[in-house]
């Protein structure tokens, strides 16, 4: 039965319920109030009281010091709700919660119950990233994607903009990347053209309207790997230059790794990095750093080669902890901090410096990254495969391109970022996030798809502490958040195994 959630467990319990109180109750709804809060996450502390309340006017909005910036407490009477809020944060997330509440309220007009909820977030970090490089999505459905982001409180975006099919980040000098980069012939054999370009001006509103949400834009620009798009428009980037390359086309790794020796690879990236600077007021960029062949790229370059003997340099990871150092450097100028996709052998060659942040990804390795990152006094920000990829089917027997695992909802949930392990030994993770990859999902529509409801048990794992989770109260409000999500955005969160958006 979990598979086919939310439907069936709304048939089992939603509808006698709705059955009885029409029996019962002549005209209006059920007469019952309800007993209980419909929050998502759940927040640290609700105490309940035996009275209830039909309405959630704020009645005070006040600063409380005592609180930390990121948390709240809203106290509700039968008069109305009052805020308290230790900082900005704080008052973003309390309002999020009535926000929730008066949309419970809105389905339970006979009440919902008075009480006080004092809340925080476990973790700082608690995001999503979108993928923009496989299928351009326009800042307007961005924004509907964040709408509902800060519906759950999320509070970081990621928005990775290079990758092999297709680049989206202007950069004044390089017209090539929008004429040749964001463009393909076709998206996974279907025949269909596809194009997409940011403007400046778009990318900066988006962050003001993320800002507006409590949430942080994170731009992604993928080096060294994933750059088979930058290498159709400015071939004479990369080691092997071949002027017939062409933006990608399907999924998979390439071996279109930008060469470290050439000037005007500084040079671009020099431009890059201004205008990101101009953009996203965020002190990080996420570089990738992930998939980077480099047995097959940069130990056969004859420059990179010769720069190695040069330098009494062992192997290509040498040259790439220098690459990433340089990167790095040019980034602090702007005031900038790293972040990357954790790669274990550019751990083993001591890549990573202490007080770097990296995500764990790669399915089932996450238990010993915590170890290993820890040792090696980094901050660990949990991405792992086997919950936190949005982009896989949600139920078996849904489209896995041939070979993604399905993840249910409920795997999702089981989340816990510090995989139950004590404090001590997980005090460097700092968050989760959700990663929607875009190679299958052309729309908004296919996005929100596969992301929701996943995305809410992952806002759940990143904001509530353990001892307040449990699935069976989670599948409870879900079926209550599916009509708030319904009235509050249009949008549709249930999900059978017919009822996915077909890639065309
Ligand atoms: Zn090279």
């Amino acid at each position: 039965m979990v598979e086919s959630f939310p439907k069936q467990f709304f048939m089992m319990f939603k509808l006698p319920l709705i059955l009885a109180c029409a029996i019962f109750s002549a005209h209006m709804a059920c007469a019952a109030a309800a007993d209980k809060y419909s929050v998502i996450p759940e927040p640290e502390k609700t105490e309940l009281q035996h009275n209830s309340t039909r309405t959630l006017k704020l009645l005070s909005d006040q600063e409380a010091p005592t609180l930390g910036t990121d948390a709240y407490r809203l106290t509700v009477t039968p008069q109305g709700a009052h805020l308290a809020s230790g900082g900005r944060e704080g008052r973003i997330y309390g309002l999020a919660t009535l926000r929730q509440l008066r949309d419970q309220l809105a389905g339970q007009p006979e009440g919902i119950p008075c009480g006080v909820i004092t809340d925080k977030p476990r973790y700082p970090w608690r995001g999503l990233m979108v993928d923009p490089a496989r299928f351009f999505i326009p800042t307007a459905d961005l924004k509907k994607f964040v709408d509902m982001m800060a519906y759950y409180k999320f509070n970081k975006l990621q928005i990775h903009l290079t990758d092999d099919q297709g680049w989206r980040l202007p950069v004044p000098g390089y017209p090539k990347l929008k004429s040749i980069s964001s463009k393909r012939k076709e998206s996974m054999r279907n025949g269909i053209p596809h194009e997409g370009m940011y403007t400046k001006q778009e990318l900066k509103e988006l962050v003001a309207y993320c800002a507006a949400r409590g949430i942080e834009v994170i731009p992604e620009i993928d080096v060294p790997g994933h750059n088979q798009a930058l290498a159709a428009a400015y071939p004479e980037f990369f080691c092997f230059p071949n002027p017939d390359t062409k933006v990608k086309t399907d999924e998979g790794v390439t071996l279109h790794l930008i060469c470290p020796h050439k000037p005007e690879v500084w040079k671009f990236y020099a431009a890059v990095f201004k205008e990101l600077k101009d953009i996203f007021p965020s002190g990080i960029v996420h570089l990738g750093g992930d998939e980077a062949p480099l047995e097959k790229t940069w130990a056969k370059c004859p420059l990179s080669i010769q720069y190695r003997e040069q330098k009494g340099m062992k192997d290509v990871h040498e040259e790439l902890k220098e690459f990433i150092k340089k990167m790095s450097s040019m980034l602090a100028v702007h005031g900038k901090r790293i972040q990357l996709w954790y790669e274990k052998p550019w751990a083993r060659a001591n890549i990573y410096n202490k007080g770097d942040t990296v995500f764990t990804w790669r399915m089932g390795l996450t238990p010993s990254t915590i170890t290993e990152t820890k040792k090696q006094g980094l901050s660990l920000i949990i991405a792992a495969g086997e919950y936190c990829y949005l982009d896989y089917p949600q139920l078996p027997g849904q489209s896995n391109r041939g070979w993604m695992p399905t993840t249910t909802l409920e795997q999702s949930y089981r989340l816990d970022p510090a995989y139950g392990r004590p404090e001590k030994e997980t005090n460097h993770i700092t968050g989760v996030q959700g990663t929607v990859w875009g190679e299958h999902l052309p729309t908004l529509n296919h996005i929100l798809y596969r992301a929701y409801p996943r995305a809410c048990a992952i806002a759940e794992a990143g904001w509530s502490p353990m001892n307040v989770r449990s699935w069976e109260n989670f599948r409870r409000k879900l079926a209550d958040h599916r009509q708030f999500i319904l009235k509050r955005f249009n949008y549709d969160m249930e999900r059978t195994k017919e009822n996915e958006p077909p890639f065309k």
